[in-house]
């Protein structure tokens, strides 16, 4: 939280930023010194209702403040990603979605109304992760961070058994810990990153990521800090996965039904926030029967498009 706080203040203390301009900055997405440094005057005074002028000035000021980081050689980049691997998602159409697999070092966002397979997906990534590469896998541990209490050993049994694992050692390698709050469910990420040390983990899952968050933050005044926080939180995740070349995966409940204050029932909560941190985002929907449909939204370097994949007794299918 201290660093939160640091952040939160040095908007604050920006040259033109009065309390009534951060808080509109932070509801626009500003959250810290370096996004506003990049923005453009007009885009910040439109953001939040201030002059040109003043909105160069507050740049001006952000500019100084902010940490612009160093280069990078496109070399030390290639061997950055040489070392990105894939895991499999059990279903070969909807690896092939993602270009053969979800990627390491990324954080992929789940999101679909309650039943579309979020859960299901995130348990069976804890059975493939185990496995050898050549199965799919990672030769690797995963971390479950559960928020909403849907976490089932039985289940992963289940799954374990359809790849003929020993059960006990495939749940041995999943570390499960219940979040109560989403202050809780943050610091759980510090503990993660710590266990990681001694623990060969390459999958890291949190299930739900905003549940807490949306229960927690209600209404408008609220909105800045919760983007605040979910922006800080993602960056956790995303630095956890560049540390241990690790898989991110989280989920994003969107509403059956349209909601007052969030809106359009098909847009994940977290709004920007969290589309422009996570690397991939699978929004996923029921089809008849077992089956799923998943459709890629936003990536890198891949196209949009469509898998239809099968939740079954053994798990995530073509
Ligand atoms: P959410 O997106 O809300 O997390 P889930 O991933 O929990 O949804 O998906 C729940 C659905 O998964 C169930 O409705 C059911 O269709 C399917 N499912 C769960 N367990 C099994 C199982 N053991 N065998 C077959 N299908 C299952
Ligand atoms: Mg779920």
């Amino acid at each position: 939280m201290g660093k939160d706080n640091l952040d939160n203040e040095m908007i604050d203390k920006l040259t033109g930023v009065g309390p009534a301009t951060a808080e509109k900055l932070r509801e626009a997405g500003y959250v810290d010194v370096m996004s506003i440094a990049v923005s453009s005057p007009s885009e910040l005074a439109e953001a939040a209702e201030i002059g040109e002028a003043v909105a160069s000035k507050i740049i001006m000021d952000a500019r100084k403040q902010a940490n612009i980081g160093g280069f990078e050689t496109g070399a030390m980049l290639l061997e950055k990603r040489a070392k990105v691997g894939h895991l499999s998602s059990g279903s070969k159409i909807l690896d092939e979605l993602v270009g053969g697999g979800f990627e390491s070092q990324a954080i992929i966002e789940l999101f679909g109304e309650f039943g579309s397979g979020k859960t299901q997906i995130a348990h069976q990534l804890c059975i493939i992760v185990q496995l050898p590469k050549e199965k799919g896998g990672m030769d690797g541990h995963a971390f479950y961070i559960d928020t909403e209490n849907t976490f089932r050993p039985e289940r992963i049994v289940q799954m374990a058994e359809a790849y003929d694992l020993d059960a006990d050692e495939a749940l041995s390698k999943i570390h499960v810990a219940r979040a109560y709050n989403s202050n809780h469910q943050m610091l759980l990420v510090d503990k993660v990153k710590e266990l990681s040390k001694e623990v060969p983990a390459r999958l890291l899952v949190v299930d739900s990521l905003t549940a807490h968050f949306r229960a927690e933050y209600i209404g408008r005044g609220a909105l800045a800090d919760r983007q605040q926080k979910l922006n800080k939180h993602m960056h956790d995740l995303l630095r956890w996965g560049d540390l241990n070349n690790g898989v991110v995966c989280v989920t994003n409940q969107v509403a059956a039904k349209p909601d007052a204050f969030f809106g359009d029932p098909t847009r994940p909560i977290g709004g920007h926030i969290v589309g422009h941190t996570a690397t991939f985002r699978i929004y996923l929907r029921k089809s008849k029967g077992p089956k799923r449909i998943a459709r890629l939204i936003d990536s890198p370097h891949l196209p949009e498009g469509e898998a239809v994949f099968t939740v079954n007794e053994k798990g995530i299918r073509d």
